[in-house]
């Protein structure tokens, strides 16, 4: 016989937590109202919803779609052949379906496409995730900034935090650890929306059951790019620790999170865009820079 949930007795759909799907809804949406509670005027607030069509994306949009908040949803169109256009269907049908506000921004309208990105990440002594992550954290901030935004809401999920915390454990990089949290506050002086992460303490699993079971349609196309994304290997690495000791995951999180170092310096502004950066252009003018004239000589 199967398992039976632990609250009413109904088929369990997410074992670790022995909950059937009505349990496991309310076990997800209590953590997403537990991050968002943290806003204090949070139904004044504005919030965009980051969402890439995947399934933690979506299934946080839907979570907050069955709040009273404020939020429109942001896609970003990274131009992957055969990848972003369906993706972007999936999206836009949920957000027709919900009837929510759906911007999308695409990496072409800036000059440059993520194949760009990676064909040109020696140009940049870099990875393709990292450039792509720089550029997509600046489009949320800069699109969120220009159009009266006060947070970006975006996916990161427990097995993400760990992995963060992990990576930053491992170059002996406390700061950079540190910098984890479920809310990042606004500087509107820095140009700087809010960053809320309200499936900071949802595992990969139960989102993925509460995604499926709730109905939410996502995509399931990997990015061509992955292979070779160092978070990724350390996400199996530390889902193997959590199969020998389950709870790691969550202890790690909590303890990294819970050590803050302030930080050290305050940042400049990008002589080209006005936001804030630690040199004189930002990384994402360099990029942009970069890319834009040597995709144009191509
Ligand atoms: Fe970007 Fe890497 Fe994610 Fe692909 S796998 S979307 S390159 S961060
Ligand atoms: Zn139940
Ligand atoms: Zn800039």
């Amino acid at each position: 016989m199967g398992q039976k949930c632990q609250f009413c007795g109904g088929k369990v759909v997410y074992p670790e937590q022995r909950l059937c799907d009505k349990h496991l809804a309310r076990y997800v949406e209590k953590r997403v109202d537990k991050v968002l509670g943290k806003i204090l005027g949070r139904e004044e607030k504005r919030f965009l919803v980051a969402v890439s069509g995947g399934k933690d994306s979506m299934g946080l949009a839907h979570a907050m779609a069955k709040t009273d908040l404020q939020m429109e949803l942001l896609h970003l169109d990274l131009g992957v052949p055969e990848v972003s256009a369906p993706v972007r269907q999936v999206v836009e049908g949920f957000a027709r379906d919900r009837e929510l506000k759906l911007h999308t921004v695409s990496l072409a309208d800036h000059g440059f496409t993520l194949p760009d990105l990676h064909d040109h990440r020696r140009d940049f002594r870099s990875t393709t995730c990292s450039l792509c992550g720089s550029v997509k954290r600046y489009l949320f901030n800069s699109f969120a900034h220009e159009h009266g935004f006060d947070f970006v809401a975006t996916a990161h999920n427990l097995d993400d935090m760990a992995a963060f915390a992990v990576m930053g454990l491992s170059c002996g990089d406390l700061q950079y650890a540190s910098r984890m949290d479920y809310v990042s506050w606004p500087e509107p002086e820095h140009r700087m929306v809010g960053r809320i992460r309200p499936y900071f303490y949802v595992p990969e699993k139960a989102s993925l059951v509460y995604a499926l079971t709730q109905g939410v349609p996502f995509s399931e196309a990997a990015c061509p790019y992955v292979t070779g994304n160092k978070q990724v290997a350390i996400k199996g690495a530390v889902a193997g620790v959590e199969g020998v000791a389950p709870g790691f995951k969550l202890h790690l999180t909590k303890l990294v999170k819970g050590h803050k170092e302030p930080s050290q310096t305050s940042p400049n502004q990008c002589q080209l865009c006005g936001y804030p950066t630690a040199v004189e252009v930002c990384r994402f003018c360099r990029i942009k820079q970069k890319l834009t004239d040597q995709v144009e000589q191509a």
